[in-house]
Parts: C-alpha cells; structure tokens; sequence
C-alpha cells in the first residue's frame, strides 16, 4: 500500500521553525492537540509514504511579496529534506515515489496553495514547476488573477479570466495537476470544460453531507470522476460535519479575528486572554469523529465508484482535527475503518494512495 496525503500546510510550521527531524513537542498545549499536525517521527509512525507539502500564499499579499513567500517556503522544505537524507525525499513523480517507498524513504511533493506567486507571467509557472511544484490550487480564500474563490464575497470573473484559461492550459502542457478546491462552482465549470487532463480536489469534502461552499455538489463529483479525476477528503471538522459546523462557525471568526489583533501585539495580556478563551470556546464544541472522514468517503463511492476517492488532511492548516485522529501519526485508523466497512484491500490501497498516484501519472503522461 501507498498511503498518501494530497494536502497539508506543514511548510507554514517549518516557517515557524519547527524541526520536522524530531518531534515537536514544544508545541504541545496540555490537554489539547499538538500545534503541529505532521512532523517525518509521526508520518512514519502513520505509515505514511507520501505526502504534499502546500506552498500557500494569503491572497491577501501583494503580488511580490507573494512570490517571494512562495520562494521562502520552497526554500524551508528544501532545507528540511536536506536535514533528513535518510527519513524523506523530494518527489515529483510517482514512479519515484514508489521507488523511494521500497527504500524506506517518505516522499515529499510539492504542490502549490494559491496561483498568486506566478503573478500574470506564464514563465513563473513555469519555473515553480521546475522547482518541483506538481500541482497548483488555482486560488485560495478570495479571486485572484486566474479565477474566483467559492469564498469571494464577490466574483471577480465569473469562472476563470481568459489568464486563468492560459494558465490551465500551460499546466496541462507541462504536466502539472489543476487543484479545484477552493475555487468557485463557475471556476469549477470552467475548469472542467477547458483541462484537457484530469484535474484533482486535493481537500475538499461532500456538499451532499455539509452544506458549505468549500465542499463539492455530486454533480461536481460526477464531473471530476468522469474526467477521470480524484477528490481526497478533507479532515477539518467543519466540513466533515454539519452540526459542528453550525457551532462554531461564529467561534471561529472570532478567533481569526482575536489572533490578527494578537500577531499585532503579542505581549499584550488582555489580547492573551482573549485568544485564550476564544480557543478555549472552540476547543468546548465536542468535535465530529474521524468516522466522519469515512462517511464522506463512503458517499463519493456510492455516487462514482472506489476509483476516484482519496485522502487530503490539511493537516498544519486546520485549527481543530476530527476526534481521534489528531496528528499524521494516527492515519492508520481511517485504513481499519475502510476495513470494518467492508472494502476490500485492493479497493483501500487505492483509496490509500493508488487513486490520487494514477491521475498524477496520467497528466504527467499527457504532457509528453
Ligand atoms: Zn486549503
């Protein structure tokens, strides 16, 4: 089995300078979670062997400075594979990832969160690709230069501006991934009609079983799988489950407003006790289990088949995690669910991994 992981923010973490060679404890808050997710200790202990490491920029940056942040977390990545020669690998296609499964070695890939950093210029593309970046999320949380976000106040575009139509069309050439999560139902559409590969939902979970504008309608899923694409379930309590949802979605904007205040002023004692009961109110919602995870699952088999499911955790990107599964180094419990609901092994390994490594290896295909 190839256990994969489409998506997790960890380069944010070793931003922040975490050391991902050892377990990072310091970021542990008592009784609650680990402040990071992923870590090469808890991977292994995951059974892990490959997972994509988001370069995410805000879309809130100007363009340079997202470039350059961009730049940055590549950098960081690097650096930490580097510290780690017999733990992990950089990885940009799934023959070597294989390969390095057989070496005992974890398969780092790049992807990219937000389309930002190439600006308008195809050439930028281009040479993120050739850093190792495989798949870009055309955008994030608002519309940038290539499309709408479904969580734009406004669209920008409609779908996808005629850049973002190039862009698509240069990473199907090259042989990049498109990501469509995060971006509108139009862009969505859009998407779909001009990709001339298969194109990938790193993390994203069902509208059918949570209303919420970041999951994926069945006819969207219907449309992803006959393109012969993947959707790989997103972990974040809030789109796994609709009644945890609808508790703590205020809590959360409170929170995310609480922390801008707190980065501004981190001595601040009142702001620290304010951020210290806003996390606290979040932490009292009791969280959706890691079954949720299967449940979401279950339902994009039912509608398209086994073949077109997989897993992206959002891991170091997600404040709270499904109940049981709170770090990387616990996602063999999702593989002891899949067996308990009665998937065979041959239908889990693809679910693991086998999924979201084909679709790879046929856009890449495409491209030569
Ligand atoms: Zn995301």
């Amino acid at each position: 089995m190839f256990l994969l992981d489409s998506h997790c923010d960890a380069p944010l973490m070793l931003a922040k300078g975490a050391d991902f060679g050892r377990r990072v404890e310091q970021g542990y808050v008592p009784g609650k979670f680990p402040i990071t997710h992923v870590d090469f200790q808890r991977m292994k202990k995951g059974g892990v062997n490959g997972s994509f490491f988001a370069i995410y920029t805000s879309n809130f940056l100007d363009p340079d400075a997202a470039t350059r942040r961009a730049f940055e977390l590549i950098a960081k990545v690097f650096d930490a594979v580097e510290r780690n020669p017999g733990k992990v690998a950089l990885t940009t296609t799934p023959a070597q990832a294989r390969r390095n499964a057989k070496n005992g070695l974890i398969s780092i890939f790049l992807g990219m969160e937000n389309g930002a950093p190439i600006q308008k210029d195809l050439s930028l593309l281009r040479m993120f690709n050739r850093l190792g970046i495989t798949y870009m999320t055309l955008t994030h949380a608002r519309s940038n230069e290539i499309c709408d976000s479904c969580t734009s106040p406004e669209p920008r575009w409609g779908g996808l501006s005629p850049f973002g139509r190039e862009v698509v069309a240069e990473m199907n050439r090259l042989g990049m991934m498109v990501d469509v999560s995060h971006i509108s139902d139009d862009s969505f559409w859009d998407v779909v009609k001009y990709s001339k590969a298969p194109v990938v939902a790193t993390h994203s979970c069902c509208r059918a079983l949570n209303d919420h504008p970041r999951n994926m309608t069945d006819e969207m899923i219907v449309a992803l799988a006959e393109k012969g694409g993947v959707i790989q379930i997103n972990f974040y309590p809030s789109f796994l489950d609709k009644e945890y949802n609808a508790k703590v979605s205020a809590l959360i904007d409170a929170e995310e407003d609480t922390q801008v205040e707190w980065l501004k002023n981190p001595s601040d004692p009142a702001l620290q006790q304010r951020m210290r009961e806003t996390v606290e109110a979040m932490n009292a919602v009791p969280r959706p289990s890691y079954k949720k995870i299967v449940d979401h699952i279950d339902h994009v088999v039912r509608l398209v088949g086994f073949r077109h499911v997989g897993l992206g955790s959002d891991f170091d990107g997600i404040e709270t995690c499904p109940d049981g599964l709170e770090d990387i180094g616990k996602m063999q419990k999702i593989i002891i669910e899949l067996r308990k609901r009665g998937y065979s092994d041959y239908e889990i390994r693809q679910i693991a991994g086998g999924n979201f490594l084909r679709v790879m290896e046929q856009v890449q295909r495409l491209s030569e």
